[in-house]
């Protein structure tokens, strides 16, 4: 289990997600014992939509390349926000 750096306590991870401006969605998981929260990834509407188009791509380089644009906007997202 991982261990929280501020109060060093261990607790069970479990990722909860907030609702920002603009359709900006954080996914996160917070310290049940000091409530420290630990982001863990940002989604904007863009990359939803892309994530929507990989679920029908069945493979192919269609699908890298769907793949490659998600984490370059998670990316910069994260840069933005986290
Ligand atoms: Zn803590």
């Amino acid at each position: 289990m991982p261990v929280c750096s501020i109060c060093n306590k261990q607790s069970k991870p479990e990722l909860l997600i907030a609702y920002h401006l603009r359709g900006l969605q954080e996914g996160y998981f917070k310290c049940k014992h000091c409530g420290k929260r630990y982001s863990s990834y940002f989604t904007d509407k863009k990359v939803r939509n892309l994530q929507k188009q990989l679920k029908k791509e069945q493979g192919g380089q269609k699908r890298l390349e769907i793949v490659e644009q998600i984490k370059s906007n998670m990316a910069q997202l994260k840069l933005k926000h986290g």
